[in-house]
């Protein structure tokens, strides 16, 4: 059976391009395109055999099948060169069962799918193996690429480079200067990409690499070329794979330029449409109360939406005040009986600390989307019997600076309730064995 996909625009204009094709926008109405995939040929092959099919690839070590998003090739670019095929061997992440900390909340099935212990830290990896592949595809085609170019709030030019320094493509990245964390300035900086550190924020960045990709030899490689959302549309598969074939009744993720809520709808109703689940589960976007325009647009029930000016916020990566993807990401919300929430910067640094207590290390991004599941739990839209999935998108690593000023008391606005500082002493045993007394004395207050 031979498997296809193309792209054509997401208002349905009539036309399909080839997903080798540098197109990234309806040329009939200007809006984004989407990847279709030919479910018909899909179907041929039973739900039962595509569930048997990715359970073998679990165990497989052949390139590149070890990958979470080549396990699933049929359902991403069918049609591609395994020999073209630009693999770090990413997904298959962990899905962390949260079981002190969902006691803590009250919600006892509580799961955290760890998408940050990737390659490059983040969830990006997915999307960007499958962007750059079909660039590598592409180039072993002859078509003249010069370089692939991206804006980034860091994560995506930190993916960007690893991949394409792993394939020899010159990589170029606009950065909002100042924007990004140390972590994922150092990381294209080290993979030898052109580091562009322009004096503006992420929306700046995304209209000047537009406008310098207009021409045809600089590949753009932002989620609104929607083949990332391919690779990102992996994560619903792996999850439910991880849940035994179950569908769990939530999924909380932070949303900056919504491209990934759009990918995680894809990958639950690829599953529908193929008899592989029965129920589609609920989804939450959380955004932070700095840079929510889709918050603000739910509460009017999505009748308009209005671009915002992102304020600044630690949760750097989706400090975005005009969504790309804004549109794909109200359908799936629609689709998927969504909600919104949002965050303050001191509630998402409290839910970091928080759930840091119980084994984690979160990023900010995550903690956003943890302290959406608290205000859900609170509101009791979630109830405590639900099966609850939060999608941590990128390792806490990343933020070891602004997690060290947390803990030393030096975020400004922020109290630290969890505060935690090194305890600076002599190398003397009777005071350290003092010192763990009243450690351990406190912890044990703390727990009753
Ligand atoms: C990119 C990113 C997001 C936001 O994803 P979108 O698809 O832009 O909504 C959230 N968290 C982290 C860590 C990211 O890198
Ligand atoms: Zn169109």
């Amino acid at each position: 059976m031979s498997y296809n996909a193309w792209f054509q625009c997401i208002k349905g204009c009539p036309g399909q391009y080839s997903l080798l094709e540098i197109i990234y926008r309806c040329p009939k109405c200007g809006d984004l395109l989407e990847v279709h995939h030919d479910t018909d040929a899909l179907k041929t092959r039973a739900a039962a055999a595509w569930v048997k099919l990715f359970d073998d690839r679990l165990r497989q070590n052949s390139y590149p099948y070890g990958s979470g998003v080549w396990a699933k090739k049929e359902w991403v670019v069918p049609f591609i060169d395994n020999e073209n095929i630009v693999s770090t061997c990413e997904g298959n992440t962990n899905l962390f069962w949260a079981n002190r900390y969902g006691k803590q909340l009250h919600v006892e099935d509580l799961w955290v799918k760890q998408c940050g212990n990737s390659h490059t830290g983040s969830f990006k990896d997915l999307g960007m193996t499958v962007l750059v592949s079909v660039v590598n595809q592409m180039i072993a085609n002859g078509e003249p690429i010069d370089a692939v170019a991206c804006a980034s709030t860091g994560d995506t030019s930190a993916a960007l480079a690893a991949y394409g320094a792993a394939a020899g493509i010159p990589t170029v990245v606009f950065l909002p200067r100042d924007k990004v964390s140390p972590a994922q300035l150092v990381q294209p900086l080290a993979n030898g990409a052109l580091v562009l550190s322009l004096d503006t924020d992420f929306d700046g960045c995304m209209a000047a690499v537009q406008e310098v990709t207009k021409h045809k030899h600089i590949y753009l490689a932002n989620s609104m070329n929607s083949l990332r959302i391919e690779g990102q549309k992996t994560i619903s598969v792996e999850i439910v794979q991880q849940f035994d074939w179950e569908v769990p009744d939530w999924v909380i993720l932070p949303g900056g330029n919504l491209g990934n809520v759009s990918a995680l709808a894809k990958g639950f109703l690829m599953m529908y449409d193929l008899g592989m689940i029965s129920k589609l589960p609920r989804l939450c976007v959380a955004q932070a109360e700095n840079a929510n325009p889709l918050y603000l647009s739910y509460l009017k029930n999505f009748a308009h939406f209005e671009p915002v000016t992102a304020r600044k916020t630690l949760a750097s990566a989706i400090q975005i005040g005009n969504p790309v993807s804004v549109r794909k990401a109200i359908a799936a919300l629609q689709r998927f009986n969504g909600v919104v929430e949002q965050a303050s910067e001191s509630e998402l640094a409290e839910e970091v600390a928080r759930a840091d207590r119980t084994g984690m290390f979160n990023c900010p991004h995550t903690g956003v989307a943890l302290a959406a599941l608290r205000k859900l739990v609170e509101r009791k839209v979630i109830h405590g019997h639900e099966r609850v999935v939060v999608i941590s998108t990128a390792n806490g690593l990343k933020f070891a600076d602004q997690k060290i000023a947390y803990h030393v008391g030096r975020l400004p606005g922020i109290q630290g309730t969890q505060q935690n500082r090194p305890v600076e002493i002599a190398a003397d045993p009777r005071v350290i064995s003092e010192t763990i007394s009243r450690y351990v004395e406190r912890t044990r207050l703390l727990e009753n």
